[in-house]
């Protein structure tokens, strides 16, 4: 059953991330390094998408399973982060385009099929690079990292040479933690604005330039209101396809960088401070001349709340404050853009409140970073 569900699936051509939508900030110039993804199939089949979304599912619950298992600084954690984050895009896209043809919600057949598919693999290969030729032990042990920042960041390569930044929370003192929010904004950002206003934690949405239209402009304009910080992800997640920044020239990724800081700048009245890059993954020298051209501080994260692995808030929420609980501070990774983490991050920031922590100012980054 197995290899017939595989033979089925590896006929259907690959589909393209969902397009940006109308009246979205725009790219001025298509340029030649941005892949411009396929056009899907003129018809599709309902059956063989619901047969794509299990495969795609029984891949992410592998990488939930990876990322839950290993260290957070872990090459193994790192590229099962950035694994499943991909994933959990894809199925949402392919969520949406089922209910599209059926006009009904789509809910997965929890099969006990828990495996990473020859095409899955095959696709995060062509994203990440993790599983090409060369591996980490080539590389000699004083190349495998490069400090950005001493005792703030540093860019780790993992498997096959993929850059990581690599996030300190040394200048936490314990009970201190830093919300961020990525990948808005959306539907859910005023929302988990205005809840963690309330909750009196200062949070960084790092968006993306793709989701800035009108919209998305008075959404951030409402977060920066609200006293957050709104900062520079990408345009694209990192570009139109899902690939990371190192799909990109140096020149095409401050470009791209540049004109998202612009928008910032443009709808919430001042500059942004801050930029993380999508997947945690760049290379150390387009970092050094983000901080340098464009004046922006690098962010990472210190506790994956792993998000995007599970769609129950419950889960979700006893996780991160099992996390929090056990590290006692950190700069906590989350994304708006999904439901479970607009629940659980309402949950959280009265957890927080009630149990000995506070969210301090992100300003704390930039006073890290300048080494204040
Ligand atoms: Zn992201």
């Amino acid at each position: 059953m197995a290899r017939i569900t595989l033979l089925l699936t590896a006929l259907l051509p690959l589909l393209p991330l969902q397009a940006a939508s109308a009246g979205a900030l725009r790219l001025p110039a298509l340029p030649s390094s941005v892949e411009v993804p396929a056009a899907g199939p003129a018809e599709e089949n309902p059956g063989a998408l619901e047969l794509e979304y299990e495969e795609f599912y029984s891949a992410l619950r592998v990488y939930s399973e990876v990322a839950y298992v290993s260290p957070q600084d872990s090459p193994a954690f790192l590229e099962a982060s950035a694994a499943g984050q991909y994933l959990r895009g894809r199925l949402e896209e392919m969520g949406r385009r089922i209910e599209r043809l059926t006009g009904r919600g789509y809910a997965p057949v929890m099969s006990v099929r828990r495996e990473i598919s020859f095409r899955v693999r095959n696709e995060l290969d062509g994203v990440f690079g993790f599983y090409g030729y060369g591996a980490l032990e080539d590389r000699p042990e004083e190349d495998r990292g490069v400090v950005i920042k001493q005792g703030y960041c540093q860019v780790n390569y993992v498997k096959n040479n993929v850059p990581f930044l690599v996030q300190s929370d040394a200048f936490l003192r314990q009970g201190e933690v830093i919300l961020t929010f990525d990948d808005g904004p959306g539907q859910f950002t005023e929302e988990v604005s205005s809840t963690m206003k309330e909750g009196g934690a200062p949070s960084v949405f790092f968006v993306l330039g793709s989701k800035l239209g009108a919209a998305g402009k008075e959404r951030i304009r409402r977060a920066a209101a609200d006293g957050h910080e709104v900062a520079v992800h990408g345009y694209h997640h990192a570009t139109e396809s899902g690939k990371p920044f190192t799909a990109l020239s140096q020149e095409e990724t401050l470009r791209q960088l540049s004109l998202v800081r612009g928008a910032i700048k443009s709808s919430v009245g001042r500059r942004p401070d801050f930029f993380r890059p999508p997947y945690g993954i760049i290379s150390p020298e387009a970092l050094k001349a983000v901080i340098s051209d464009l004046e922006l501080v690098p962010v990472g994260w210190t506790i994956d709340t792993l998000d995007w692995s599970t769609k129950d808030p419950e889960e979700l929420f006893n996780r991160t404050v099992s996390m929090l609980s056990r590290r006692g501070k950190g700069i906590v990774l989350l994304h708006d853009v999904h439901d479970q983490s607009r629940l659980a991050s309402a949950r959280l920031v009265k957890w927080l409140a009630e149990n000995g922590f506070k969210a301090v100012s992100p300003e704390r980054l930039t006073q890290a970073f300048r080494g204040e």
